[in-house]
C-alpha cells in the first residue's frame, strides 16, 4: 500500500461494493470453547442500521482466555513470517476492511487507505524487530474505536512479536473489524493459544482482564480517564513491575502567528480539527491566532469550512462523517449547547440527518485554560495573541498537563527553535496539519496526560513488551 501502489478509486469502489449490505458476527475468539450468549446489535452511525451483530464475552469466556493462553514460543523466524503474512492478507482483503471501516466506524476513503496502510506498516515493522528477550507472558491489548484497524493491529502485533499470549479487547463500538483482523491473524499462522479475542464492555471484560495476577503486563489506548483506572487496578493485583504501556488523551493546540501562509493554514487546519469529525487524539483542539490578522484569518477559514462535504463515508464526495455514537454526540452537543448559551459560537452548518451527524462548529475561548476535558468532536476552540504574549501562550498550552501534539504556522526562523523548545508535545508538526504518524520514521505518543511512551512505531517500543528484568536487551 505504498503510495506507489495504491489501488485506484474505481478499484477501492469495486473492492468494497460486494460488502454494502453484508452482515459480519463477532465473539470470542478464544482457544478452548466460548460459551453462547445473546448476540447485539453493532451499528452503522451514519444511517444507524446494523452492520452486524457481536456476542460478548462472559465471565466463563474470560477465565477460558486466561486459562488457556500460552506464549508464542515459535522461533523468531517464524512469528516475523507470520505477521508478515498476516499484513499481505490485511491488503488482499482490503475491500472488506475498508467496508469495516466505512460502515462500522464512519471511515472515508483517504481515512480507511491511511489506516490499512498504518495497520500493515505496525505489522511489518514489528516483525522485522523481533526481540530477543522474554516476554512478559500474558499480555492484555485495550483499543479504541477511533482506529480500530491500525491501533489494535499494531498493539497486538508489538505483544506478538515479543512472543507474549495476547488477550485482544477492541473497543464495544468496533468489534467487528477486530475480529476480522484476529481471524487473519490466525490465517497467518498465529496460535489460538497465542491470540484470543475477548470483546465486550470495557467495565466488565476490560476491568476484568486488568486486574487478573495472571496478566504479565496491558498495553492501553483510549481516554486518560481510563488509563488512570486500569493503573489503580494494576497496581493492586497484578505482579510489581508489570509494565502498562498507556496512549491516551490530548488538548492539542495549534499557534497561528501573522507571518503564517494563511492558504496553507487554514488547509491545516481543517484537517487537524475536522478530519474523521475530529475523532483523531491527534486532532487540533485549540487554535491560537495573532490578533493583528484574527479577523481576515477567521473569515477564510469559516468560508474554507463551508466547502466541506457532510455526509455517510461511504460516498466518495465525503470529507467528514458522524461521529461514534448517540453517547459520543450528545456529550459534543451539550458542550456546543453551553458555548452558544454564552454566544462564544461563531461558526456553525448544517448537520446531515439520519446518523450520529455533528456539524463542524468553531468557538471563541479566551484561551486552552478554558478547556476542561478533550472534546472528542468536529469542534474548533479559538483564541487570539499578541506577539508579545507568546510565551504566555506557550505555558498556557503546558498547564494543560497533556502533550501529544502541537502545531505553528509561521516563517520566523528563530520562531520555530523558540517554541518547539519550550512546548511540552509528543509530536510537534510545523506549517503543515497536526495529524499522521509514520511507522518507523515519525512514531507517535504523548507526553504527561497523554501517554506512558515509548512511542507506538519507533525504536524503544517493543522492549516494554519484555520481562522487565530483561527488557534492556530487547532492543
Ligand atoms: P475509552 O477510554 O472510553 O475506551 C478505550 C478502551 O478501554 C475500550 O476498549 C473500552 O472498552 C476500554 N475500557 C473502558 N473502561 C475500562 C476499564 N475500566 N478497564 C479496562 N478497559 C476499559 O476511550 P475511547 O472513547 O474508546 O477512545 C477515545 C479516547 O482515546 C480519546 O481520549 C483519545 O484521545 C484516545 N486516543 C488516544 C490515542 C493515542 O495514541 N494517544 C489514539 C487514539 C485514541
Amino acid at each position: 500500500f505504498d503510495l506507489g501502489h495504491a489501488p485506484t478509486l474505481a478499484a477501492i469502489e469495486a473492492a468494497r461494493a460486494p460488502w454494502r449490505d453484508h452482515q459480519w458476527q463477532a465473539g470470542p475468539l478464544l482457544a478452548g470453547t466460548a460459551t453462547p450468549d445473546a448476540p447485539e446489535d453493532v451499528t452503522n452511525p451514519s444511517d444507524l442500521t446494523p452492520v452486524g451483530q457481536l456476542t460478548p464475552s462472559s465471565a466463563a469466556d474470560i477465565e477460558t482466555a486466561l486459562a488457556s493462553a500460552q506464549p508464542w514460543n515459535a522461533s523468531a523466524a517464524d512469528r516475523a513470517a507470520a505477521l508478515n503474512k498476516a499484513a499481505d492478507l490485511y491488503e488482499a482483503n482490503y475491500g472488506e476492511l475498508f467496508a469495516l471501516l466505512a460502515r462500522e466506524a464512519g471511515k472515508s476513503i483517504p481515512d480507511a487507505v491511511a489506516e490499512l496502510r498504518e495497520a500493515v506498516d505496525f505489522l511489518r515493522y514489528y516483525a522485522a524487530r523481533i526481540p530477543d528477550a522474554a516476554p512478559a507472558g500474558i499480555f492484555t491489548c485495550i483499543s479504541p474505536w477511533n482506529f480500530p484497524l491500525a491501533i489494535f493491529s499494531g498493539q497486538v502485533s508489538a505483544a506478538l512479536a515479543a512472543g507474549n499470549a495476547v488477550l485482544a479487547k477492541p473497543a464495544e463500538q468496533t468489534p467487528l473489524i477486530a475480529q476480522r483482523a484476529v481471524e487473519l491473524l490466525h490465517e497467518a499462522g498465529v496460535p489460538r493459544s497465542a491470540l484470543q479475542l475477548v470483546p465486550g464492555p470495557g467495565s466488565r471484560v476490560g476491568a476484568a482482564l486488568t486486574s487478573d495476577p495472571r496478566v504479565g503486563g496491558v498495553a492501553f489506548t483510549g481516554s486518560t480517564a481510563t488509563a488512570l483506572r486500569i493503573r489503580r487496578a494494576m497496581a493492586a493485583n497484578l505482579k510489581p513491575g508489570a509494565p502498562l504501556i498507556a496512549e491516551t488523551g490530548g488538548l492539542n493546540a495549534m499557534i497561528v502567528d501573522s507571518t503564517a501562509l494563511p492558504e496553507q493554514a487554514v488547509q491545516s487546519i481543517l484537517e487537524s480539527a475536522f478530519q474523521s469529525a475530529g475523532q483523531r487524539c491527534s486532532a487540533l483542539r485549540c487554535l491560537y491566532v495573532q490578533e493583528d490578522i484574527a479577523d481576515d484569518f477567521l473569515k477564510m477559514l469559516k468560508g474554507a469550512m463551508d466547502t466541506l462535504t457532510l455526509g455517510d463515508p461511504w460516498h466518495l464526495s465525503t470529507d467528514s462523517g458522524p461521529v461514534i455514537d448517540a453517547t459520543a454526540r450528545a456529550g459534543i452537543l451539550a458542550h456546543i449547547d453551553a458555548a452558544r448559551a454564552e454566544g462564544r459560537v461563531i461558526k456553525e452548518m448544517q448537520t446531515p440527518q439520519g446518523g450520529t451527524f455533528v456539524a463542524p462548529t468553531l468557538i471563541e475561548v479566551p484561551g486552552i485554560a478554558a478547556l476542561e476535558q478533550e472534546i472528542f468532536g468536529p469542534v474548533l476552540h479559538v483564541a487570539r495573541f499578541k506577539s508579545r504574549d507568546l510565551d504566555r501562550v506557550i505555558a498556557e498550552i503546558n498547564g494543560t498537563g497533556y502533550g501529544l501534539t502541537f502545531g505553528l504556522h509561521t516563517r520566523i526562523d528563530d520562531r520555530v527553535q523558540h517554541v518547539c523548545d519550550r512546548i511540552h508535545a509528543g509530536n510537534i508538526y510545523v506549517n503543515r496539519n497536526q495529524i499522521g504518524a509514520i511507522v518507523g520514521s515519525q512514531p507517535f505518543g504523548g507526553e504527561g496526560l497523554s501517554g506512558t511512551g515509548p512511542k507506538a512505531g519507533g525504536p524503544f517500543y517493543l522492549s516494554r513488551f519484555c520481562a522487565p528484568d530483561r527488557q534492556n536487551s530487547a532492543e
